[in-house]
């Protein structure tokens, strides 16, 4: 299983307070390409030359939002039945929840790495189990992985602490984070990142914003340091809406070029 498929979802049905990242996969892909830069990662891997990997677009999620929130998992499995893994672009971070029930499927001993600024734990909120605050609830009751890291956490309330005791994710706050603390993570390794783990400064064009966390040097030696084989990601809630001229788009693509040469090169 080599390829890598990159795979647009442009859908924030299910964010609470703003609308906004179904705009991010083209925005994205904009810089990503744009003759501006250049393909390479900074380990060397020239992602124009090589093979490894195609973009499949975006996956068409218009229309009634539950209709559009039942595409997503399909697509996925039909990927990875073809021997693809998933890189995906958000869209809001509910997404995870139906990317992961495909590839736990084919995983039944998957660990996720999630960074984010919050657990996303929630039981529900505001009356919808499936909105972009509950994904990683609905992954751990299922059991869909055998470990859920999360990095980079700064907005634990009781509620979100109690789920995360019921459910045994392993928290790594982001006051107890130090550059070059060892995760120890085996594969198969599903990469989840919410770009508000990222401090604002570095990335505005978010929805929720949550002063100290990560710069991008850190977040981009966090990826680079992965040892495990990535088996799929995602990278989701950029809000266009909310950026400062592209800025956050720009962080956006060079966090993908890494992700993408980080699964490509492994
Ligand atoms: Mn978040
Ligand atoms: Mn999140």
């Amino acid at each position: 299983m080599n390829e890598v498929t990159l795979l647009g979802l442009p859908f924030d049905a299910y964010s609470s307070f703003l609308r906004g990242p179904a705009l991010a996969p083209p925005r994205i892909r904009q810089v990503f390409f744009s003759t501006f830069w250049n393909l390479s990662t900074e380990d060397g891997l020239d992602l124009g030359a090589s093979a490894g990997w195609r973009d499949d677009g975006d996956l068409d999620l218009n229309g009634d939002p539950a209709a559009a929130y039942a595409r997503i998992q399909p697509a996925i499995t039909e990927r990875l039945a073809a021997g693809s893994r998933t890189l995906c672009l958000g869209g809001d971070h509910s997404l995870a929840y139906p990317i992961v029930r495909a590839y736990a499927a084919r995983y039944p001993d998957l660990t996720i790495l999630q960074l984010d600024a919050h657990p996303d734990l929630y039981d529900e909120l505001d009356g919808n189990r499936h909105s972009h605050a509950c994904p990683f609830a609905r992954i751990m009751e299922e059991g869909l992985a055998r470990r859920l890291v999360q990095v980079g956490i700064r907005t634990l309330n009781p509620h979100q602490a109690a789920q995360a005791e019921r459910f045994g994710a392993e928290i790594i706050a982001m006051r107890d984070w130090s550059p070059g603390l060892a995760l120890d993570l085996r594969g198969p390794l599903y990469l989840s990142i919410d770009l508000d783990a990222l401090d604002p400064a570095f990335a505005p064009g978010i929805s929720h914003h949550e002063p100290g966390g990560f710069s991008t040097r850190e977040l981009l030696g966090i990826i680079q340091a992965i040892d495990a084989p990535i088996v799929g990601a995602d990278i989701v809630e950029y809000n266009p809406a909310r950026d400062v001229r592209d800025m956050t788009a720009a962080v956006a693509a060079k966090v993908l070029k890494e992700v993408l040469g980080k699964m490509v090169g492994s």
